[in-house]
């Protein structure tokens, strides 16, 4: 997080940025999150790896929310391992709270299951691929990959 807000401080701290980026208060959203787009074709290639299933429950997901694992707002960077697929009203339950512990298990299997497709989603869509900063993003854990 630290790092996120100083990179936006010294960018805005540019003169020659400053005409360029006028009074935007967007600055972070344009450098950290993903496209409505990408995310789209994100949730339509994460659909066909997990086969319609919904990472929370396990149910035949038709409504589909991609959801950040750890959530953007404790971990804002859109890597590719952070993505899981679910149904809207399992990720609305989930919000913006930590997954529980049997979640962090699943999630864990998940990426291990999935490495492969995941890295390939993420070339495909143009979003970074970074386990071991997913890993580590994990409230008190470490990067063990
Ligand atoms: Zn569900």
């Amino acid at each position: 997080m630290f790092k996120k807000n100083f990179l936006v401080r010294q960018i805005k701290a540019i003169g020659q940025n400053a005409a360029l980026l006028g009074d935007t208060d967007d600055l972070e959203s344009f450098l950290f999150e993903t496209p409505r787009q990408a995310l789209v074709a994100i949730s339509a290639n994460l659909r066909r790896v997990v086969d319609s299933r919904c990472f929370y429950c396990g149910g035949h997901v038709h409504e589909a929310d991609v959801d950040h694992f750890v959530p953007f707002s404790l971990y804002p960077r859109d890597l590719i391992h952070n993505f899981v697929f679910a149904h809207t009203t399992c990720n609305r339950s989930k919000s913006d709270t930590l997954a529980a512990l049997m979640h962090v298990e699943n999630w864990r299997a998940y990426i291990d299951r999935h490495d492969d497709d995941l890295r390939k989603i993420a070339l495909t869509v143009g979003r970074p691929a970074d386990l071991t900063g997913s890993l580590a993003a994990r409230v008190g854990g470490t990067a063990t990959r």
